[in-house]
């Protein structure tokens, strides 16, 4: 069992139907949370585990996870077609912990930062998940990636989920995450390996350094 729990949001009810959560731009919800917790694990190594099976608050099982350094719940938004960009759920009496500050720092690479909100029972925006972890002492909050709803957001989404996959895990693990190397097939065909695409130049370069850091050369392409 590893340190950090990430739920992925929505999915098989206990009558056996998948709720699929919010839909938009030919993606459900359900399938993007599980795969961004697939892509994840790929990268998490034993410090993670993954509840991709069922939805937690459908379940109302959120109370039984107890022991885990950190509770990361993963949704995509949905609003009007025309909203767009990343925020960090989290429970109203608290502020964001440092966690939830470098959660939202990897999404606002590629996303528009919509920030930290806040939900309680007193503001009557109650989230289950959310208010039973607060009862419970556990450290939590609800990632919302960006809109599934907004073409754009997906279509950077769809581009970066990798590397956004690769920077939510470091984020949790707090361990520098290295992407796999270059390969070559029998016919010394070179594999090339994309790890971001960037708006602007300057998170492009950021990357770059990151990658330099973690001992592997690379470059930056425009296109
Ligand atoms: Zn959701």
């Amino acid at each position: 069992m590893g340190k950090h729990l990430v739920i992925a949001g929505h999915g098989k009810q206990p009558s056996g139907r998948i709720d699929y959560g919010a839909e938009g731009n030919g993606y459900k919800e359900n399938n993007l949370t599980k795969e961004l917790c697939t892509l994840m694990d790929a990268y998490a190594g034993e410090e993670m585990s993954f509840i991709t099976d069922h939805d937690v608050y459908a379940y109302r099982t959120m109370g039984i996870h107890t022991g885990w350094d950190s509770i990361t719940e993963i949704h995509f938004n949905a609003f009007n077609t025309q909203s767009y960009g990343c925020e960090v759920l989290i429970h109203a009496d608290f502020e964001p912990d440092a966690l939830d500050k470098k959660l939202l720092a990897v999404l606002d690479t590629y996303f528009v930062s919509r920030g930290f909100k806040k939900r309680s029972t007193a503001l009557g925006n109650r989230i289950e998940n959310m208010e039973v972890c607060k009862t419970k002492g556990f450290n939590y909050r609800l990632v919302e990636v960006c809109f599934i709803d907004n073409a754009n957001d997906m279509k950077v989404y769809q581009a970066n989920k990798k590397a956004i996959a690769m920077g939510l895990v470091e984020a949790i693990t707090g361990k520098v995450q290295t992407p796999a190397a270059p390969d070559t097939d029998a016919t010394g065909s070179l594999y090339r390996v994309q790890v971001g695409a960037y708006k602007t130049k300057g998170n492009a370069d950021k990357m770059k350094e990151k990658l330099k850091t973690a001992g592997f050369d690379a470059v930056v392409v425009k296109g």
